[in-house]
Parts: C-alpha cells; structure tokens; sequence
C-alpha cells in the first residue's frame, strides 16, 4: 500500500496517518520528498484501512500497488514523472539529447566538442571523471580537475553536464559540479551507494546493469526513491548474452517494457552495447523508435586520441546524422528530439 500525501501536508497531518497505519499493527515507511511526502505500508491486509485513511486531512491518494518497487511502479503516479534539467524537460514528449566523450580527457578538445554538440541540439554534455574500467591499469579517469573542465564547459556552452560517481567519496565531489550524476552498470546493485544518491539533490541516470533483470532495474531505483530522491532517470545499455558480434546486447525490447511498468524517463545508451562506431547509429534510432525518452551517446572529435571506449565513438559527422536521424523518427511517433540545432 502506497499513501500519497498533498503538497501543503503538516507534520501533525503526516503524523496522524503514520499513527493511523500503526495502529493497525503495520510499520508506515517516512518517504521524504521535495514536493510531497509518501508513506509506504508492508503488508497486503492494510488495503482494508485504504478508504479510511484516504478521508484523512492531508492525505491525497491511498492505494494498493501490487509491485515490490512501490515508488517505481506506474499504479504509483497518475503521470508520468517529467524531470527538468537545464532547459529540457527529460520524459516529456521530448527525447532529451545528451552526448559527449566518454571520459574528458583535454580541455579546448572538450570545450570544442560541447559547442559543436550545442550546435547539433544537444541538451546535455557527458563525460567521465571516474572511469569504470575493466583492467586496472586501463586509463581511470583525470578525477577532480576533469570535473572542473565540465563546470567550465558549462559555463561557456550552458549544457549542463552528466557524469559518474563510482562510489560515496567520489561521489560527494562530483555532486559539488555535476548537474546529473550517473550511476553506472557496474554499480547497479552498488546498494549502499544507491541509497547514498538517494539522499542527494542531484539527479541520477541509473544504468541498467550488466546482467540485470528490468525487476532488479526498478528495484535498484527503488533504493533512491526510497531516500527521497524522485529524480530518477533509468538508462537501457545492453546486456551480455551469448552474442559476441556487439559487445552487449541492446534490450530494446526492455524501453517498452520499462515505460510499462514505470512512470519514470527511459533513455537508452546505443555506444555501450555497440562498441563499434558502425553500430551506433543503427541502435540509437532502434532505441528511439522504441518509445527511449533520450539518447546518450559517446563522441569524440578524434577519436584516435580518445583515453577509452575509442572504437564505439562518433565523430561529428556521425553524430550530426543520428541527430537528424533521431528528429526524423521522433517526429513519426509525435515527439521532439533535442533542442532546436542552428
Ligand atoms: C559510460 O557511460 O562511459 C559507462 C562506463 O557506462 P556503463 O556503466 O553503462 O558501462
Ligand atoms: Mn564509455
């Protein structure tokens, strides 16, 4: 059972339901939100106290969800959750466009790549700090002073930027630049990190993991909704199967199934399970045809000189394409694609 309080709700209001659900011999869960406070309820026989608690001054909805990710589920929203970041409003009709390398490696290469990407009608600019990277001794990530070359593309280019936390320290200073913290596949199931991220005023992209389950997905974000945080953006980026012609396999069967099951944005990654360059665009327009609320995608002006994931990088001319690609398949389904390109 899932109790929605109304924004204006007082302590004493909230009070009063939380001891209204003890009393029936249940536990309230607190559920702290920016704009409106939610109580979730354990226990299939709370459904009997629904109307009595729904008359209850304060309280805006009550309702029974059958799902375990009770905050994640659709039953538990009348809408779909809309999410602003920047100037775009990420699960709207509007597919949100975020791309950039996957790690930052020289600052006037960045800076030039963030205004070429602002050209094309990006919206956000993406790039690694802390890089997850299979062998210890592959490139890491400049840390810090690559977060600070973020902040000043933002300045200059107004993108706000997306880039990934890999565990709490890290992530308490990317949160002081970052507009978007992402969550990587590898940390899925990073439990103490997710509910870390959970109590932050940034919000996340949660990457599906390498060998999830789109239940494991929702409950993984259940974490962070749990914490307050209702900023949750899921990211599909391909699974591992027994295919060894891409380097994962992008679900795209999952976006619909997601969009389902959730009211939370669904954006897909296309770079990810490609690996290659000429993969990339074939999956992100598939991504995109398939309802994905967004693209994200790796590009890399010269990719000979990119510090990782060289191979799967666009080049300008091919993420130029996709972006129109993505507006021409956008526009078929009724929907938008990026910000307005010059
Ligand atoms: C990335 O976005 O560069 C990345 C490492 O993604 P994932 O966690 O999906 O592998
Ligand atoms: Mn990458």
């Amino acid at each position: 059972m899932l109790i929605l309080l109304k924004k204006g709700a007082t302590d004493d209001q909230v009070a009063a339901v939380e001891e209204r659900v003890r009393q029936a011999g249940l536990t309230p869960g607190l559920v702290p939100g920016k704009a409106r406070t939610a109580i979730t309820v354990t226990g299939n026989w709370g459904e009997a106290m629904i109307p009595d608690v729904r008359s209850m001054p304060g309280v805006m909805r009550a309702i029974r969800v059958s799902k375990p990710y009770r905050l994640a589920t659709a039953e538990a929203a009348d809408a779909r959750t809309e999410i602003a970041i920047g100037e775009a409003l990420v699960g709207s009709d509007n597919a949100w466009f975020v791309a950039g390398p996957c790690s930052v490696d020289e600052e006037s290469r960045l800076l030039e790549t963030a205004h070429y990407l602002k050209s094309l009608g990006a919206q956000a600019l993406r790039g690694g700090a802390y890089k997850p990277r299979s062998n210890p001794y592959a490139f890491q990530g400049h840390g810090e002073p690559a977060l600070q070359m973020l902040a000043r593309a933002r300045e200059a280019t107004g993108l706000p930027i997306v880039t990934e936390a890999m565990d709490l320290e890290q992530l308490a200073m990317v949160e002081e630049y970052a507009d978007v913290v992402q969550i990587g596949a590898r940390n899925m199931q990073n439990y103490s990190l997710l509910k870390r991220v959970g109590r932050s005023s940034k919000p996340v992209i949660l990457k599906r993991g390498l060998s999830a389950s789109v239940d494991e997905l929702l409950n993984a974000a259940e974490y962070i909704l749990k914490e307050g945080n209702c900023h949750v953006i899921l990211c599909e980026r391909g699974v591992r199967t027994f295919a060894s012609h891409s380097r994962f396999t992008l679900d795209v069967a999952a976006i619909p199934v997601l969009k389902a099951l959730t009211h939370l944005p669904v954006i897909v990654d296309p770079s990810h399970p490609a690996g290659v360059r000429n993969l990339v665009r074939p999956l992100a327009r598939a991504g995109i045809a398939a309802g994905a609320d967004g693209l994200l995608v790796e590009v890399h002006p010269e990719p000979e000189h990119a510090l990782s994931d060289a191979d799967q990088a666009l080049r300008y001319a091919d993420v130029a394409s996709l972006a129109a690609e993505a507006r021409g398949i956008s526009q078929v389904l009724n929907r938008s694609f990026g910000a307005d390109a010059d």
